[in-house]
């Protein structure tokens, strides 16, 4: 799942290419039964009467972040809301729309109606729009460059909605978030005091918990862990204070690196242009079970445990 730097990545991309164009279009095929009258373009009539009139015409004036959230503010004082969950990421670039006459499963030709015709979207580009993973696209907004910025999300978990700018604060989804880890208010007290929230916790569990902090998820803080060499499985009111620090200062390292690095791409990730991040081939705990510990004369192995239902990496030999 795209966790904080990997959402700043895309954000950063939209305010580069994407800023100052006007939505002109927007399409979707999201349509869930499960969430019929919910605010969420899955309700096929929330898209329809509430999205689709209050984001046409309008100019995209900046992206944000908030925890895990894109918030794409647009003019009209309108934001909309991205959640990519768990193989959700934007893309941009030239796309076309294609109906796919072929009749699902094995329905014969004769039995074609305009059911079973389909529309979907491919990308008149060449490069890493192409990529596999970049060809599940849900969400279409064709820009007044004649370009598109489209969602592509395998597993079609991605959450889409439009709020008022002036009360994104107030919203269901931002409302209960931690503060963020890169504020330049953030500071050793502060990861303290919030994780402290919940002494009984394991520190892994709690890391990733959005309301106690914002952005990070199963692979940063198996990172930041191993960096800050505690175990994942220490109850929270049982790190020591130079702990803390070692915690705090890790969170930073660890999330900067990401950014620097375009984000994690061991999953469905990638960036708007389509293009894979390189943090993956940095992991020192994450999915490195049985390798040696690459921190220096450590030579412990590697070890995979469950956490919380997750899988939690991390060396039991400097990470107690
Ligand atoms: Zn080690």
């Amino acid at each position: 799942m795209p966790e904080l730097p990997e959402v700043q990545t895309t954000v950063n991309g939209i305010n580069r290419r994407v800023r100052g164009l006007k939505i002109i279009d927007v399409w979707t095929d999201y349509d869930s039964a499960f969430h019929a009258r919910k605010n969420n373009i899955k309700n096929k009539d929330y898209f329809r009467k509430v999205f689709r009139p209050n984001v046409l015409g309008n100019k995209i004036l900046n992206a944000k972040r908030r925890a895990k959230n894109i918030l794409i503010n647009i003019s009209g004082n309108h934001t909309v809301l991205i959640h990519l969950k768990m193989t959700g990421h934007l893309l941009f670039g030239k796309y076309r729309k294609i109906t796919d006459n072929k009749p699902f499963g094995k329905l014969r030709a004769s039995n074609t109606t305009n059911k079973n015709r389909k529309e979907k979207w491919e990308t008149m580009e060449k490069g890493p729009l192409r990529d596999p993973y970049n060809q599940y696209i849900h969400l279409v907004f064709t820009l007044s460059n004649r370009k598109h910025l489209v969602l592509s999300d395998v597993r079609k978990f991605a959450k889409v909605l439009l709020l008022k700018t002036s009360e994104i604060a107030d919203s269901p989804d931002v409302k209960t978030i931690g503060p963020e880890p890169l504020d330049n208010k953030f500071s050793k007290n502060v990861i303290e005091s919030r994780l402290m929230k919940k002494p009984r916790a394991k520190i892994k569990t709690a890391l990733m918990d959005q309301a106690l902090i914002a952005g990070i998820g199963n692979i940063y803080s198996d990172e930041i862990l191993w960096l800050a060499g505690v175990g994942p499985e220490r109850k929270v009111e049982l790190v020591k204070d130079t702990e803390w620090d070692k915690i705090y200062k890790a969170t930073k390292t660890i999330l900067k690196a990401g950014i620097k690095m375009g984000g994690d791409s061991l999953s469905d990730y990638r960036n708007l242009e389509g293009k894979k991040g390189s943090y993956q081939n940095f992991h020192k705990a994450y999915q490195q079970t049985g390798k040696t510990c690459s921190k220096r004369d450590c030579r412990g192995i590697i070890k995979r445990i469950r956490i919380g239902g997750r899988s939690g990496h991390f060396c039991p030999k400097h990470q107690k």
